[in-house]
């Protein structure tokens, strides 16, 4: 008998949703006070919820969702694996077809001699696998003190112990530390933090900063640097153009590691299959997870090259690994996943005609009176809140709460866009159409009226001084 009763009202649900189900990221009492909204189906870019509201997912779930919901195709690859071989592990010299198929195709999707995949089960995980390979190749190359790893403040990698202390993000450190042997530099944050300069200055400051914290600590002790080539979960922080070649030039004067997080911008949400394509970026490491399987089944992984496989392999045993890595029913759904997106060009489609469409209408916001400046790579895509668009001015309130109230609208108009601080933020889809691109923007003006409305009525809109 199926256990799943969605005939629930949706105030039974949440009300054992309140009782029983400790969320991520959330606000427990908060949450139990409120409800949380039950989400039933999917359909491409849609959402339907338990009152029957249907819903445009301008975030593709948590940046993953690329090809969209309801493919039953995927299903269809799942339900054969579990029939075939629900499980196997990839320990003690063993293997499965999924997984060597999909590490195969992963390597030929990657740029230059990306060729080594060591599967995890998320971003996270992923991330802390790097954190091993990482130290594990400076011991085996004999420099075992080079072992710090050099991050940038609000960026994201994660909440494990590893991932989160490899991100930047202040609230996550404080609950429950750090581990050792992570630094962090300033971001490429030019609308909130660039000042008087020019992106182009700022962006080449923000980069050599890390040369900077290398010689602080010594360059003999510095393991890798990472970085997402975009900044997601920091506010779609799109770097200016001076940044990461002056990031990639350090890395290579002093010969250390560089780690592509492409959790976020892996699998075609820049345009190209991965966001190093398209800022120029050639990583030893790249992390993977979120698109490789559109969301439908959990998987990650950390794409390795030649070089750094080669020297962690010839040190005998690499303690390390999950149960769940290269899991065949993800493998699985991963490799039908990619196969839809190459057979149906949606890499090019975000190229050629999903991010041109979306680019000049999104952009077309920055004449709401509550909105700065909005900017978009690929299908990544942010607005900057603010009282006052020449100072680039943030809101005299708390930091976040004129975003809340937007995303509030956004949520009544039934759109998911989210909002990180004062900025707002989208990464629908990338089988977005032009028409559901009219319908987006169209609701996210509708929010962001109705926002400046209230913002104005409860006399939000002021500048913070100075
Ligand atoms: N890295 C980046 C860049 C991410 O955006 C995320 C998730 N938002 C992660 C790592 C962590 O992935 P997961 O939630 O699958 O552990």
């Amino acid at each position: 008998m199926n256990m799943i009763n969605t005939n629930l009202p949706t105030a039974e649900l949440q009300k054992l949703d309140a009782a029983h189900h400790f969320h991520p990221f959330t606000d427990k009492a908060g949450l139990a006070a409120k409800g949380a909204r039950v989400i039933l189906r999917g359909e491409g870019v849609w959402l339907t919820d338990s009152e029957g509201h249907r819903i445009l997912d301008g975030m593709a779930g948590l940046w993953c969702v690329n090809i969209g919901y309801g493919r039953k195709e995927l299903a269809a690859v799942a339900a054969r694996q579990m029939e075939e071989l629900p499980y196997y592990n990839t320990f003690f010299q063993t293997t499965h077809v999924p997984a060597i198929a999909l590490a195969a195709k992963i390597a030929e999707l990657a740029p230059g001699d990306l060729n080594h995949v060591f599967f995890a089960g998320s971003g996270s995980e992923a991330n802390d696998t790097n954190i091993r390979l990482v130290r594990r190749y400076w011991q085996v190359k004999g420099q075992p003190e080079r072992r710090t790893i050099i991050a940038r403040w609000n960026g994201y990698h994660g909440s494990t112990m590893g991932g989160g202390s490899l991100g930047g993000m202040k609230p996550i450190h404080a609950h429950g530390g750090m581990i050792d042997g992570i630094a962090h530099i300033g971001q490429p944050h030019w609308w909130a933090e660039g000042g008087d300069m020019t992106p182009e200055d700022f962006g080449l400051m923000r980069a050599q900063e890390l040369e900077a914290k290398i010689l602080e600590l010594g360059a003999d002790k510095v393991a890798a640097f990472i970085g997402e080539p975009v900044q997601g979960a920091g506010g779609v922080v799109i770097p200016p153009s001076t940044y990461w070649p002056e990031i990639q030039r350090i890395c290579n004067k002093y010969g250390i590691l560089l780690i592509a997080d492409e959790v976020i911008t892996g699998f075609g949400r820049t345009g190209n299959w991965f966001g190093s394509q398209t800022f120029g970026i050639k990583p030893h490491i790249m992390t993977i997870a979120k698109g490789l399987s559109s969301g439908y089944q959990p998987i990650g992984g950390s794409i390795v090259c030649d070089e750094v496989a080669e020297v962690v392999g010839s040190g005998g045993e690499f303690f390390h690994g999950y149960t769940y890595s290269g899991h065949p029913v993800a493998a699985a759904v991963a490799l039908e996943n990619l196969r839809i997106m190459q057979d149906e060009g949606v890499v090019e489609h975000v190229r050629d005609v999903a991010n041109p469409y979306l680019a000049e209408r999104w952009a077309a916001l920055a004449d709401h009176p509550l909105v700065g400046e909005a900017k978009l790579v690929g299908l990544m895509g942010s607005i900057a809140l603010t009282p006052d668009k020449a100072k680039r001015a943030q809101f005299a309130s708390e930091e976040g709460t004129v975003g809340f109230k937007v995303r509030e609208r956004c949520f009544a108009n039934d759109l998911i866009m989210r909002h990180v601080g004062d900025r707002m933020i989208i990464s629908p889809p990338l089988v977005i159409t032009p028409a559901e691109i009219d319908v987006l923007i169209e609701r996210a003006r509708k929010s962001l009226d109705e926002g400046y409305k209230i913002i104005k009525d409860e006399g939000l809109l002021v500048a913070k001084a100075g």
